[in-house]
């Protein structure tokens, strides 16, 4: 199972003159084998509500809840949060200087399965997630993100996705900064995660273009901190002709 239940969700974000209310009211259920695409323009709260989920200390849930088969995740570490099940790839990963690609998998690994993968096999799996994102098999000795090229972040999220396998993965902009090769590999990834049936996709984006390879289940559209729209792939196609206007007019009306 991978259910992620998102209800009445109001999140602050901390800033330099206190907390500023971003998310007014987030409602969404994603159920397992579904995938769920969530548009919207710049600044509306998209990443707010990813960093929210994933238990950034910048962000705080100030009321409702979100749960992963049932587990309330909201009070849990971000640790946690990973153990219940929950993985986000985020719109700027970052880096980190002296752990290596190999290292940091590998104690993200033993943190969620409360074991150590076995040493023999652990390289194997390590480059074979490489090499299907089409990334050359050194960047396992390199340093998470160090010197990563904007789509080398990207393709390496969806590494750290193909060996993690967690129950449900939030992608925040996964798509942003690709060329059109590098959509299709990413995409490519995302698709061989959810094909396993039993797993969940958010994903974020304010492009259509990434949608042309992944079919969604779902679509929303996302203004000021709230779900105001949710439909099938066509309403996707709606947005590429039409754009947010009509959606953020009706918010500011
Ligand atoms: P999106 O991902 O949809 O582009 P964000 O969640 O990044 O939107 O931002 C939503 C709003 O929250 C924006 O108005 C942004 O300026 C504001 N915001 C986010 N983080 C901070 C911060 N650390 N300090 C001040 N404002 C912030
Ligand atoms: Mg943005
Ligand atoms: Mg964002």
């Amino acid at each position: 199972m991978a259910d992620l239940v998102i209800t009445d969700l109001h999140v602050d974000v901390e800033t330099e003159s206190g907390p500023k209310p971003i998310l007014h009211g987030v409602n969404l259920t994603i159920k397992t084998g579904e995938i769920h695409a969530i548009m919207g323009p710049n600044g509306s709260g998209k990443s707010t509500m990813a960093y929210a989920l994933a238990g950034h200390p910048k962000y705080t849930i100030t009321s409702g809840s979100a749960t992963l088969d049932g587990v309330e995740l909201t009070g849990l570490s971000v640790d946690e949060r990973a153990k219940a099940g929950l993985f986000l790839a985020m719109q700027y990963p970052v880096e980190v200087p002296g752990v290596s690609t190999s290292n940091f998998l590998r104690t993200a690994k033993t943190a969620l399965d409360g074991q150590a993968p076995k040493v023999r096999t652990w390289p194997k799996v390590v480059s074979g997630a490489l090499t299907r994102l089409e990334m050359d098999p050194d960047f396992a000795t390199r340093s998470v993100n160090e010197g990563f090229s904007g789509g080398e972040k990207k393709r390496g999220e969806i590494v750290q996705l193909d060996v993690l396998n967690p129950k449900v993965a939030v992608l925040d902009e996964i798509d942003s900064g690709l060329d059109i090769d590098a959509v299709r590999i990413v995409a490519d990834g995302i698709n061989r995660y959810a094909a396993q049936g039993d797993r969940g996709v958010l994903l974020i984006t304010h492009y259509t273009r990434i949608l042309r390879y992944i079919e969604p289940t779902h679509v929303h559209v996302f203004v000021n901190g709230q779900i105001v729209e949710s439909g099938g792939k066509e309403l996707a196609d709606e947005l590429e002709i039409s754009g947010y206007d009509k959606y953020v007019k009706a918010v500011h009306a």
